[in-house]
């Protein structure tokens, strides 16, 4: 069949095989083209199919060499409706593996679940023994709890008084402004709930508990902070308290980790066009302004140039690994640069519909939406009839 982009608002319904294939094959001849990184050798990767996710696993299969386990939720082809972005990146994934004679498999369900950590654990003894890395990239609109079967979830709300600022219809270029009713405190616990540590955690007690992670294993989450414009909405807000909770649990997992020598992380990454950070009110247009500033200046990177530099610069440079006086490692360093967020600042209060294509990269940001789903992808013919039905090599 012939598959256009369908959207929903900030959603695409529809997914393009081909067209992700090329995103992922773009990701893994970078990683290939970059020093090797001396790092994991076996990684789990938890949230693995889009995004900072599945950059990472790239970067651990393609510039570490690792083997790697990818537990993700998406959804195969079915009649005529697409796979999932995820669905299509995994399969190219795990071509692109095999094809180095890299170890990969994949685990599809629901990473909260108990069901999925026992499945990994399993797959993990059987063709791994244990693994030196776990990350952990999950980021979901809901959760069951796995003890209490209560269903979570999360909403991105100002805590405290209603907060107003700008924000885009990034499919038409239309700038207005979006007024965010405060959170109830329901709504806080609910999003710690979905978005904090809680499950991280439980993978990690799992993990060890199973006696799968090797000595001196190392784990991973991903926070963001960004800046003044979004911190009411975002690091101030519901979704904030979220990451607060993310950061106390990785100095946790630090403690529990000690006795095999392991090590736990928070990493604060930039800010990045992904399925995620494109449902968030005002975080669009902060990213288009960023975006236009950070090109300008020759210091842009997206998902895979930000996972390659935690690997190689971070967790496996030589010696400790740098991190912030919370414990953190900052990926977000030159995103926070004083004269690049001076200068989004400056973009800020003159941003409206009619200027908005000067002074943003809006088009730059919309482009990449559709690429996140196969589409507006160079050398891709988007006429030609593809089978919408594919295979996950490795899939168990
Ligand atoms: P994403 O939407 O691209 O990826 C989310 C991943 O989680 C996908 O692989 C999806 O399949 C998986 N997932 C969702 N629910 C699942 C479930 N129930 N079981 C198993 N897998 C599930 O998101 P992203 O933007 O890459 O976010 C990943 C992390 O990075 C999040 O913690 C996010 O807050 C953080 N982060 C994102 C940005 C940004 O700008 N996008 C910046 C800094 C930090």
């Amino acid at each position: 069949m012939i598959i256009q982009p369908k959207t929903r608002g900030f959603i695409c319904t529809t997914a393009h095989p081909v067209g992700c294939a090329r995103q992922v094959r773009r990701q893994v001849e970078y990683a290939k083209a970059r020093p090797a990184v001396r790092g994991p050798k076996k990684a789990l990767v938890v949230g693995a199919s889009t995004g900072y996710g599945l950059a990472s696993r790239i970067v651990a299969a393609f510039a570490a060499g690792a083997d790697t386990i990818g537990v993700y939720f998406d959804k195969a082809a079915e009649g005529s409706r697409t796979a999932t972005a995820g669905w299509y990146n995994s399969a190219a994934f795990e071509q692109a593996a095999n094809e180095a004679g890299r170890k990969s498999f994949s685990i599809v369900g629901d990473a909260f679940s108990d069901e999925i950590k026992a499945k990994t654990i399993d797959l993990i003894k059987t063709e791994f023994g244990q693994v030196d890395l776990v990350v952990y990239s999950v980021a979901s609109p809901r959760r069951t709890h796995p003890r209490t079967g209560e269903t979570f979830s999360s909403v991105i709300k100002p805590i405290g008084p209603a907060y107003s600022n700008k924000t885009v219809n990034f499919h038409t270029g239309e700038v207005s402004v979006a007024t965010i009713e405060p959170a109830t405190e329901d709504e806080v616990r609910q999003t710690i709930a979905v978005m904090g540590g809680e499950d991280w955690q439980m993978w990690i007690d799992a993990l060890l508990e199973a006696g799968v992670l090797s000595e001196g294993a190392t784990t991973v989450a991903y926070s963001y902070i960004g800046p003044e414009i979004t911190h009411a909405v975002y690091r101030e807000g519901t979704i904030g308290r979220a990451k607060d909770d993310l950061e106390a649990t990785a100095l946790r997992l630090k403690e529990k980790l000690s006795p095999i020598g392991g090590r736990a992380f928070v990493s604060v990454n930039k800010a990045v066009v992904t399925q995620s950070s494109s449902a968030i009110p005002v975080v669009p247009l902060y990213i288009s302004a960023l975006y236009k500033v950070m090109k300008e200046k020759g210091i842009h990177e997206g998902c895979i140039e930000q996972m390659y530099r935690l690997f190689a610069d971070r967790l496996y440079a030589p010696g400790e690994t740098p991190v912030d006086d919370k414990g953190r490692i900052r990926l977000d360093d030159r995103e926070m640069l004083a004269d690049v967020q001076k200068e989004v600042d400056r973009i800020w209060t003159e941003l409206s519909t009619d200027n908005i294509n000067e002074l943003s990269d809006i088009a730059g940001y919309r482009r990449e939406f559709f690429q996140l789903f196969g589409f507006e992808t160079d050398g891709v013919d988007y006429e030609a009839d593809v089978d919408p039905a594919v295979d996950i090599p490795n899939l168990r």
